[in-house]
């Protein structure tokens, strides 16, 4: 089942689009293991400046990506009983559950595509998905991703300065 949203809210336009479609959820990330918080979340500039309020040290650049920093595979911030460590501000990616990206592309016609945690035990539990709040959250990733790239194109040593 493929859902697609087209975003034009001020400056972003594209697509969202939803390759599975999901009623209810719950994170039962104690039944899982938290699977879902693992190393490389993919983080936005945005992100970066409101987590550097109250951490250092905690995202690494792979090409033009930023990706948060891990420990034995797990997010930084996976607290030991297995709970976000930085809950209130946490990165954008991580407000898409039970959805993670699964690919994003630039140019004319921008597009994010969103499916399911793969063997997710909370699909199907809990309460109704919030689908706008993910959709809010998926068109702001896509348009904090492209001003990066907007940036990296007129300062290609942009991320590395983010470093120093
Ligand atoms: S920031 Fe929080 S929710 Fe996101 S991967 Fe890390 S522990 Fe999980």
């Amino acid at each position: 089942m493929i859902q697609k949203f087209k975003i034009s809210s001020g400056k972003s336009k594209g697509m969202i689009i939803f390759l599975e479609k999901v009623e209810d959820w719950e994170c039962l990330y104690h039944e899982c293991n938290a699977r879902c918080c693992s190393e490389g979340i993919e983080l936005t500039l945005e992100d970066v400046e409101r987590i550097s309020e109250r951490h250092s040290d905690f995202f690494r650049i792979d090409d033009s990506r930023i990706l948060l920093k891990g420990k034995d595979g797990r997010c930084i911030f996976l607290r030991n009983d297995l709970r976000c460590g930085i809950e209130d501000i946490k990165p954008v990616a991580c407000r898409l559950l039970p959805f993670v990206i699964h690919e994003v592309r630039y140019g004319d016609e921008p597009f994010i595509k969103l499916r399911l945690v793969v063997d997710c035990p909370g699909v199907g539990e809990g309460g109704s998905v919030d689908l706008s709040e993910v959709e809010r959250n998926a068109t702001l990733f896509l348009h904090e991703k492209q001003e990066l790239l907007m940036r990296l194109r007129e300062d290609e040593d942009f991320l590395k300065k983010l470093l120093r």
